[in-house]
């Protein structure tokens, strides 16, 4: 059976009602390292799977390939369904997001440098390594 690839779980993302109240929680009372905090979200390092918190949001499971289009069309062959077609962020990744049957939410997505071509296996090693040093 052809595989789509997918590697680990890169990120997790999860609703908060009050981002404030749970970066708290997450911080101080889990003692998780914070690697960013931004009006609309706040990410932590759970021994390398980031780990998101967005006010309002639904769970999403962020899932790692090398090749987001590759693996959309191998996903889409198999009738899996597509809520956003693969796109680059202005964050630096390329995703695409679909749903299973039960509507949870999944995100494919890599961490390609655009700069110098290099598929990273980790945001912050795409953000340290390459976004920040090509500038
Ligand atoms: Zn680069």
């Amino acid at each position: 059976m052809k595989s789509s690839r997918i590697k680990r779980i890169a990120h997790i993302t999860i609703g908060v009602s009050d981002l404030k109240k749970a970066v708290s929680f997450f911080e101080d009372v889990l003692g998780l390292g914070k690697m960013g905090e931004w009006p609309n979200y706040a990410i932590f390092d759970i021994a390398g799977v980031s780990f998101g918190l967005e006010p309002r949001a639904k769970l999403e499971i962020c899932l790692l390939v090398d090749d987001v289009d590759e693996a959309y069309r191998s996903l889409k062959e198999k009738e899996v369904k597509f809520v956003t077609e693969p796109k680059d962020q202005p964050w630096g990744v390329r995703d695409a997001t679909f749903v299973d049957a039960d509507g949870n939410k999944f995100v494919i997505e890599s961490f390609q440098c655009k700069v110098c071509g290099k598929i990273c296996q980790s945001y912050p090693e795409l953000l340290k390594e390459h976004l920040r040093k090509h500038k």
